[in-house]
């Protein structure tokens, strides 16, 4: 029996076997053995067989497709993955040249199997790496933990290259970690897991991002749990919420047949559709529902959906425009600056926030680029008729005492887009949906005055309306 030793990578595999091929050994007398890293490579076999003895090495063809196999399954982590290759290649040389067409054969059918579960490590690793944001050396760096069942890590690293070019991100696991500086890849030992750092504000809008995308008409559970085993879960944020998400999904799709109610608008390959609300009397099932809403599409180019806040029996309900940049990111309403400026008159005007509802017309982050930033748009006649079902059943659910409109968008979701909230605001109204309103403007407005008195002015205007808007609830 001969025993040849070799480092555990296709290229010196590929040196060994050649030469054991040149020397007619036969497959069942070879003992394969895998030096670690730290051993030095034992070149004893090939010492001991000069070159000039053996038969040359271009009487060894085999096919391409053979070669780009075995590289394959030489990253599989079961050792017998040697014996066989060599087997192979022995059988390909000794006139089974079809050898690699007979499925049926056994080294074909397990070449196969190693293949199949390669390939699919290749695909975890792609769906499954999370990177999370650290400090290095003064640069934002990208961090991922990934535990491949193979040796997959060289494989895969060009695809990380392609996908995160502009990142500089390494990719650590117990086996080769490498690493991306946005031009050059490196490769260096594994690491053990607790070099890996731990989860990050990232891991929140991971989360967003996928209940936002999660569809429920689509899961089937038992694909999924296949798809995405439970060995993956540790390190993937979303994976808490898979129950709940669950959960969820039945009465999540009737939500969505609803939305073949008939459409509102179509332009440059866009639809418009009523959302899709769910008849419930819950908050809760309504803000669930409503993160998967793809009524109009403004959910494309937001971060997530951002649902009304507040008890579900507030007596004042406060109806905005729509989220900006702020809201956005968090997925609460009103709380960059137009939010801080209404909390400072809701004080003011003697209305505590907490017992207040506040939500939008429009519950999606309408915007265009400019540069880096992220700017306002406003929302068209179709957005809002898209989306006025959820803002309906948030006012169905609280039944508050009165109605706040802050800002045309939301006096003209309630009186159509005829009504002047600079003619009518401060007066107690009424409206088919809810039974007293108040109209004023926009809290945005009042940052958007020219000078410091037109802003005291204005300031003190919003504050009195609000006042009008108090004791009509107290009533
Ligand atoms: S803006 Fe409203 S209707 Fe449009 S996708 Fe968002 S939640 Fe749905």
């Amino acid at each position: 029996m001969e025993q040849i030793s070799f480092l555990p990578t296709f290229a010196s595999w590929q040196v060994a076997a050649r030469r054991a091929l040149q020397n007619e050994i036969r497959p069942d007398q070879i003992a394969w053995e895998e030096l670690g890293e730290d051993q030095p490579p034992l070149h004893l076999f090939e010492e001991a067989e000069p070159e000039t003895a053996a038969k040359p090495a271009s009487q060894f063809r085999v096919p391409k497709r053979f070669l780009a196999l075995a590289k394959l399954i030489s990253l599989h982590r079961d050792a017998s993955r040697w014996p066989l290759l060599y087997r192979l290649l022995w059988r390909l040389t000794h006139g089974e040249t079809h050898l690699l067409e007979i499925t049926v054969d056994p080294d074909i059918a397990q070449a196969h199997d190693f293949e199949k579960a390669i390939r699919r490590d290749i695909h975890k690793m792609r769906a499954f790496v999370r990177f999370r944001e650290i400090e290095h050396a003064g640069e934002k760096w990208f961090v991922a933990w990934f535990e491949p069942a193979h040796h997959i890590v060289e494989q895969n690293a060009s695809f990380f290259a392609d996908r995160f070019a502009s990142m500089r991100w390494s990719i650590l696991t117990p086996d080769r970690s490498v690493h991306w500086d946005r031009k050059t890849l490196t490769f260096t030992a594994g690491v053990p897991r607790s070099e890996a750092p731990a989860a990050d504000q990232m891991e929140e809008l991971w989360r967003t991002y996928y209940a936002n995308i999660f569809n429920p008409a689509r899961v089937k559970v038992h694909a999924m749990q296949a798809e995405m085993p439970k060995k993956y879960w540790k390190n993937l944020p979303e994976a808490t919420l898979i129950p709940s998400l669950l959960h969820e999904a039945p009465q999540r799709i009737e939500t969505m047949m609803k939305k073949s109610a008939a459409k509102i608008a179509q332009a440059d390959g866009d639809e418009w559709y009523p959302a899709p609300t769910p008849k419930t009397s819950s908050l809760t099932t309504l803000r669930g529902a409503a993160r998967g809403c793809t009524a109009c599409p403004l959910y494309r180019n937001a971060t997530q959906t951002v649902f009304g806040e507040g008890p579900k029996h507030a007596k004042m309900m406060f109806l905005g425009e729509q989220p900006g940049d702020q809201e956005d990111l968090s997925g609460k309403p009103f709380i960059g600056p137009a939010g801080q400026l209404l909390d400072r008159a809701l004080k003011d005007a003697g209305i505590d926030r907490n017992s207040v509802y506040v939500t939008n017309t429009v519950k999606h982050f309408k915007w265009e680029p400019r540069g880096k930033r992220r700017i306002h748009q406003k929302p068209s006649s179709r957005d809002i008729a898209a989306c006025r079902p959820w803002f309906e059943a948030e006012l169905q659910v609280v039944r508050p005492a009165i109605l706040v409109c802050l800002g045309s968008t939301a006096a003209q979701a309630l009186f159509g887009s005829s009504f002047r909230v600079t003619k009518e605001r401060g007066k107690l109204l009424e409206s088919e949906l809810a039974p007293r309103v108040v109209t004023t403007v926009h809290p945005s407005a009042l940052l958007r005055q020219p000078d410091e008195e037109a802003r005291v002015r204005e300031y003190a205007h919003f504050v009195q309306d609000l006042g009008v808007a108090l004791r009509a609830a107290e009533r």
